[in-house]
C-alpha cells in the first residue's frame, strides 16, 4: 500500500495538485470564514447548507441536494475503480443563539465550530478544486461534500438518510469522514443509545401535601441504581447521567423533573445489556417511590404517626416517561480492513503518527454497521478546544494536511495508468 502512495506522490498531476492547494491555503481560509459565521446548530442546519451549496455551484460543480440537505458534487472516475463518499459535517453543537464572532490572538483564530468541522468543509471545498484542475484522473467516482447532523442530538440523521437510499448504498464501496483534529485514523463505530427520562406528578406543597409520591425523589432512587451498574471493560461499555433538572422550589414537591442518559458501547450485545439493566433501574425506582407511599394503614401509623388522618395524596403516583433520543449503531473493523491499512499506510509514507481510535462515535458509524468501510480522518491545520466556546483554529500546515488527503483518495479509488485502487470493490 505505500507503494501506491509512492508512486502517486511522484507523479507531475500529484504535485501540481499539491502547489495549487498551497496557492489556495488563503482563498479556502477566507470560505472557512464565511461558513462558520453561518449558525449551523444541528437539524438547523439549512442556511449553512444553501451557503455550501452557492460556494459550490460558484466554482461550477454540479450540486446534489437531498431532503435533509446533505450537499455533495460527483466526480466521474475513468471507470471501473470503486466509488468513494468524503464528506465534512455541517452542523455544529452550538444553539443558533450561541455569538458567532472570529477574534484572532497570536495567530490563533477563535469561534465556537470554527475547527469542528466547518474548517473540513472548506477544506473539502479546496480538494474539489484540486481534483478538477490538477489533470489527475481518478479511476473510480468521487462524491465529495458536507453532510448534516453528526453532533449531539443530530443523531448521525444526515449520513443515516444518504445510506438509506438503495442508489448509494449500492454503489458506495468506501466512506471517510473529514472530522478530529490533525493526523487522526478512527476506524471503529462505537454504539448509543441517548434518552430523556422525565418524572411527573401532580406537585404541591412539601408539608401540606407531604406523602405524595415525589418526582425527585423517584429520579433521585433511578440515578442511585443506575450509577451502581457494572459493565464490561472488553468492549467497552459505559453509561452517564449526563444532565438533571427539575423541580420548583425548596419547599414544593415537584410537578416534574428529567434527566438525560448516555448509554455507549463497542458490542451490540453489551449495549443492550446495559441498556437492558439501566431501564430496569429505572422503572423499578418509580415503582419504590409510589410503593413507598401506598395506602397502608399499618404503614401509615407508624410512618406518619396519625392514623386518622391518612396521606391524602399517595394516590397520585409518579409518572414516567421515556423517549430516545439518540440510537448510533454500532460498527466495527479491525486494523487489518483494507481502508485502515490505507489510511495508515498514508501516514506511514507521510512520516507522520496518527491517533488511532477504535471507538469513535462518527458518522462512520452509520456505513460500518451497513458493511460498508468507513473511517473519521483528521482535518487538517492546527486547532483546539472543540464543543467549547474557546474553540480555535490556526490554518498553519493546512495545505499539506489537504495534500495529505487528496493522496488518500487518489489511493483508495486509483489512478488511471499509474495505481490500482486501493479500495475493493464490495460485492453489493
Ligand atoms: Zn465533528
Amino acid at each position: 500500500m505505500k507503494k501506491t502512495f509512492e508512486t502517486i506522490r511522484e507523479l507531475p498531476e500529484f504535485k501540481k495538485a499539491a502547489e495549487l492547494l498551497k496557492k489556495d491555503e488563503e482563498n479556502t481560509f477566507e470560505q472557512l470564514k464565511e461558513l462558520v459565521l453561518i449558525p449551523a446548530f444541528s437539524r438547523h442546519e439549512q442556511v449553512r447548507a444553501a451557503h455550501y451549496r452557492k460556494l459550490m455551484e460558484a466554482e461550477g460543480f454540479e450540486v446534489e441536494e437531498d431532503e435533509v440537505h446533505n450537499v455533495y458534487t460527483r466526480i466521474k472516475g475513468t471507470g471501473g475503480g470503486p466509488t468513494l463518499y468524503v464528506t465534512g459535517h455541517l452542523d455544529t453543537v452550538f444553539p443558533l443563539d450561541t455569538p458567532l464572532e472570529i477574534k484572532e490572538i497570536n495567530g490563533k483564530y477563535y469561534c465556537p465550530g470554527i475547527g469542528d468541522d466547518t474548517s473540513a468543509l472548506a477544506q473539502n471545498l479546496a480538494l474539489m478544486r484540486a481534483f478538477r484542475d490538477s489533470g489527475i484522473k481518478l479511476k473510480g467516482d468521487l462524491i465529495i461534500g458536507g453532510n448534516v447532523g453528526e453532533e449531539g442530538l443530530g443523531d448521525l440523521y444526515g449520513v443515516r438518510n444518504f445510506f438509506s437510499k438503495e442508489e448509494n448504498l449500492k454503489t458506495v464501496d468506501g466512506f471517510i469522514s473529514v472530522d478530529g483534529q490533525g493526523p487522526s485514523v478512527t476506524y471503529g463505530g462505537t454504539g448509543s443509545y441517548r434518552y430523556k427520562v422525565s418524572f411527573s406528578n401532580q406537585g404541591g406543597h412539601s408539608n401540606g401535601d407531604f406523602g405524595m409520591p415525589n418526582p425527585i425523589h423517584a429520579m433521585g432512587r433511578a440515578i442511585g441504581k443506575i450509577a451502581d451498574v457494572k459493565t464490561p471493560n472488553e468492549p467497552w461499555t459505559t453509561f452517564a447521567v449526563g444532565v438533571v433538572d427539575g423541580g420548583t422550589s425548596v419547599n414544593s414537591i415537584a410537578h416534574d423533573c428529567e434527566f438525560l442518559l448516555d448509554i455507549r458501547s463497542n458490542g451490540k450485545a453489551e449495549l443492550d445489556a446495559a441498556n437492558e439493566e439501566i431501564m430496569k433501574c429505572i422503572t423499578d425506582a418509580v415503582a419504590e417511590e409510589n410503593a413507598r407511599w401506598k395506602r397502608d394503614e399499618d404503614y401509615y401509623v407508624h410512618d406518619m404517626g396519625n392514623k386518622k388522618n391518612p396521606v391524602p395524596r399517595a394516590d397520585r403516583v409518579v409518572e414516567l416517561k421515556i423517549e430516545k433520543m439518540g440510537d448510533r449503531p454500532v460498527g466495527n473493523q479491525s486494523l487489518e480492513d483494507p481502508i485502515v491499512k490505507a489510511a495508515l499506510a498514508l501516514y506511514e509514507v507521510c512520516g507522520e503518527k496518527p491517533h488511532t481510535n477504535s471507538n469513535g462515535s462518527t458518522d462512520a458509524n452509520i456505513p460500518i454497521s451497513l458493511g460498508i468501510p468507513g473511517l473519521a480522518i483528521g482535518r487538517s491545520g492546527k486547532g483546539a478546544g472543540s464543543h467549547s466556546r474557546d474553540e480555535w483554529f490556526s490554518p498553519e500546515g493546512m495545505a499539506e494536511g489537504e495534500a495529505e488527503l487528496f493522496l488518500l483518495i487518489c489511493g483508495l479509488l486509483g489512478v488511471e495508468g499509474a495505481a490500482e485502487p486501493l479500495l475493493p470493490i464490495r460485492e453489493k
